[in-house]
């Protein structure tokens, strides 16, 4: 069993990595935004402020994404590894996961950074479309991501639609609070030694060949 993280820069296409690795290995996907987007669903006034935070590019609190974070590994019981992608994303979240793991004699065994440069995750950013029903990735700009039928999820038949946080403005914002506050934890990650980083400018599959490789070493 191994618990790993995926860190990068809003647009990268980290959750694109994780589906990857779940559909072919066991692991338990913990993305903290797929928990931000199913609370707001709910409508109620917290919800109205969480899609308030997340549109206008800023990170939510760490105390709200620890609570989520905290109900997951209690009731996650399946044994089996966590990807957690899109967390942590600041020191303080990094610290608080260790010591959760640590109570139940766990750690995080790898951690991936996928680098990419800001031109190209904006432009991954802009093409993304979303299944609405199954969370699917699809881009408008790459033919090897592109729907077969535009608008429609090749695997369920959803309706594909952008997120309402991926607009060139939240992303302008997201990145500079990625240098601030969340590039900071890769020196934290190397000096534990469990840091890879990837070029995340090749296509999906390539960087999936990187990330199985790293994950069969010993
Ligand atoms: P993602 O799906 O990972 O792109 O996350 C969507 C948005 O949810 C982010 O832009 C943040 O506003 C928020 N979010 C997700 N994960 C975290 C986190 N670990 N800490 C703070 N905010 C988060």
């Amino acid at each position: 069993m191994k618990n790993i993280i995926f860190i990068a820069v809003h647009g990268t296409g980290k959750g694109t990595q994780c589906d990857l690795l779940t559909e072919k290995y066991k692991f338990n996907h913990l993305s903290t935004g797929e928990l931000i987007r199913k609370a707001i669903k709910k409508q109620d006034d917290f919800a109205k402020d969480l899609e308030k935070t997340i549109n206008s590019g800023k990170l939510v609190s760490d105390e709200v994404v620890l609570d989520l974070i905290n109900d997951y590994i209690a009731t996650n019981q399946s044994g089996e590894g966590i990807i957690f992608d899109g967390f942590p994303r600041t020191l303080n979240q990094a610290l608080a996961l260790d010591k959760l793991l640590a109570n139940k004699k766990q750690k995080i065994d790898n951690v991936f950074y996928l680098e990419i440069a800001k031109e190209e995750a904006l432009k991954r950013t802009m093409g993304r479309l979303i299944c609405s029903n199954c969370q699917k990735s699809y881009n408008k700009f790459y033919d090897n991501l592109k729907p077969k039928q535009a608008g429609i999820c090749d695997v369920c038949g959803g309706k594909l639609e952008q997120r309402s946080d991926d607009t060139e403005e939240a992303f302008n914002k997201l990145f500079d609070t990625f240098l601030e506050e969340t590039l900071p934890i890769l020196d934290y990650y190397e000096d534990k030694n469990i840091l890879t980083k990837i070029d995340a400018s090749m296509n999906q599959e390539d960087i999936f060949k990187k990330v199985e490789e790293k994950l069969k070493e010993v």
